[in-house]
């Protein structure tokens, strides 16, 4: 029986078994080959290898099989012992990314199919693996047709219709690799430039060239993306509510990648603040009014994501009940969730980035916070008398009770007992006041958080049982 290691990064979306089993021995300061052979590709592992992989990383049966392209059909992942006729690579010819994978070792699964010769993090064009890097910008056309493409590869799974347009497409590819001339496209710029000896050698594997690849799939995948264009706008994926497969896959992912979470660190619904953290490191864009409104959004859709990981059924109104902004105008990213149809990409990031930041914070528990914020209507005397002079306005109680709710519960005051009084009003107080005022009211909200634990116990059990009820 494999014990878990210590630590246990998530896989990321789309990363190969390869790089998770890296940054896995990294993590815990083992060499990569104690988790993984050296020689394993991406494809065909062994169970006992995966299942072993699982266990060290803590992974689910799904999460671990998605590391590996055994869940793509043959179309993708070619035929026979040796993956020929269909999308991959040969084993030998390597595609990284110029501008990441030597930074932060970026890589990704369908980097292995010759479906996917951009990086549509970096926006340019993949290189092989020792050969010099350079940074080429991929051609907008060429990135429409990979976004298209990724799409197709995640509906290929288990859709007949996706696996024949990547069928004819490939044998598209194929004969035009055999009588393609340099310089198809003209003089037009930033096209990808074919390289004819390489286009040569697309056979029983693609051609080894990324800048190749990408040519010929413009050349022969113009209709899809022309396809993708003429859909009537009011269709158009995200504009009406539509996601794509990938959503879809991605929605899948992140819900186990919270089952994760909740099983390791206890993750709970109850862990989400009405506000999410916007990651440190971001260029803290100063709060624009009614900002607010997207972040409390982006912390009622982890709510539901957490609570639905968790096997519950919630709707958005149970989640923004619970985080005290009932009635805020719903979004593409609640009812993506709420209906289960997907999660995009941009989504997924600011979720990821803000759960990162709360796990790293050690997971307070908001909603008691604001269940016992919320019942407090006064500042208890011993800081009223405390105050200085010139803070005696008559909204004090008001301004000091929304200064400490906005610091302990990470809410606007939207979700708070003043909902009328906006965010830049208790901002405006906070730069009035001086260090000790700040203080002392700090110390207040640690006593009234505290109180309540060490006082009013059968309260406090009367809040989580309701909390219990409402989300199992
Ligand atoms: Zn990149």
């Amino acid at each position: 029986m494999t014990v878990p290691l210590p630590v246990r990064p998530n896989p990321r979306p789309s990363e190969p078994l390869s790089s998770y089993a890296a940054r896995l021995a990294d993590a815990n300061g083992l060499s990569r080959s104690r988790i993984l052979v050296p020689w394993r590709h991406d494809i065909d592992v062994p169970k006992a290898e995966l299942d072993s992989v699982a266990a060290l990383g803590g992974l689910d049966a799904d999460a671990a099989r998605r590391l590996t392209m055994s869940r793509y059909p043959l179309a993708i992942r070619g035929h026979g012992q040796q993956r020929r006729h269909g999308w991959r690579l040969h084993h030998a010819v390597v595609w990284i990314c110029p501008a990441c994978t030597i930074r932060t070792g970026h890589t990704d699964l369908l980097w292995q199919t010759a479906l996917m010769p951009v990086c549509l993090r970096c926006g340019c064009y993949l290189v092989r693996a020792g050969t010099p890097h350079i940074v080429r910008p991929a051609h907008p056309r060429v990135l429409e047709l990979a976004d298209i493409l990724r799409d197709l590869a995640e509906a290929a799974i288990d859709q007949p219709r996706a696996r024949g347009i990547l069928y004819r497409l490939r044998r598209r590819c194929q004969a035009t690799a055999a009588t393609v001339q340099d310089d198809p496209h003209g003089a037009e710029l930033a096209l990808p430039v074919v390289d004819v000896t390489a286009a040569r050698q697309w056979g029983a594997y693609p051609s080894p060239d990324p800048g190749t690849v990408a040519a010929l799939l413009l050349l022969c995948g113009r209709r899809l993306a022309r396809e993708q264009r003429q859909r009537p706008a009011h269709s158009r994926r995200h504009q009406a509510g539509e996601f794509t497969p990938a959503d879809q896959a991605r929605l899948d992912w992140f819900l186990t990648r919270l089952r994760h979470h909740a099983t390791s660190d206890g993750l709970h619904p109850r862990h989400v603040p009405a506000l999410l953290p916007l990651p440190a490191n971001d260029d803290a864009p100063a709060r624009r009014p009614g900002q607010w409104l997207s972040l409390t959004r982006a912390a009622v859709a982890l709510h539901l994501l957490i609570t639905q990981a968790l096997d519950g059924h919630p709707t958005p109104e149970d989640a923004t009940a619970a985080l005290g902004v009932t009635g805020i105008p719903t979004s593409l990213i609640i009812d993506g969730i709420h209906t289960g149809s997907g999660l995009r990409d941009q989504d997924a990031d600011l979720l990821s980035r803000a759960l990162d930041a709360l796990l790293a914070g050690g997971l307070a528990d908001y909603q008691r916070r604001r269940d016992t914020l919320r019942a407090v209507t006064r500042l208890p005397s011993s800081t009223t008398r405390r105050l200085p002079p010139s803070t005696a306005r008559t909204d004090i109680q008001v301004m000091a009770l929304g200064w400490i709710w906005t610091r302990f519960t990470h809410g606007p005051m939207r979700s708070s007992p003043w909902p009328h009084i906006p965010d830049r009003d208790i901002h405006a107080f906070d730069t009035r006041i001086d260090p000790e005022t700040r203080l002392l009211l700090h110390e207040t909200g640690q006593q009234l958080l505290a109180d309540t634990d060490l006082l009013t116990i059968p309260a406090a059990q009367a809040t989580w049982a309701g909390v219990t009820r409402r989300y199992g």
